[in-house]
């Protein structure tokens, strides 16, 4: 048997399989082998927020992206200034080194 979309529906059975849920951590009693969550608010709860972690990572990946441009730049030229070395080797710069320096 087939819905709308020609994807075979799914055969209720009569089988009962204790399982914990993955998003509230409750024990339920599920029909088949494969369910995650007691129901549809976890399930729901548990979308969003793999959703959100999702955004998350983007956000992350974006920002170092942005944060490792200009190092990228910086490799590809012939010559660099002190500063721009400064910044290859991840100090600050060389007046943030000065001052920080007792001889
Ligand atoms: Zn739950």
């Amino acid at each position: 048997m087939k819905n709308k979309y020609g994807i075979p529906k799914k055969i209720s059975s009569n089988i009962q399989v204790q399982r914990i849920c993955q998003h509230c951590g409750d024990e339920f009693t599920a029909r088949t082998t494969v369910t995650h969550y007691c129901g549809d608010t976890c399930s729901k709860r548990a979308y969003k927020a793999r959703v959100r972690i999702g955004k998350v990572e983007v956000s992350i990946k974006e920002t170092r992206r942005i944060k490792t441009q200009p190092i990228e730049v910086l490799k590809k030229k012939e010559y660099l200034t002190v500063t721009q070395v400064s910044k290859l080797i991840g100090c600050l710069d060389l007046a943030f080194l000065k001052s920080n320096l007792t001889i």
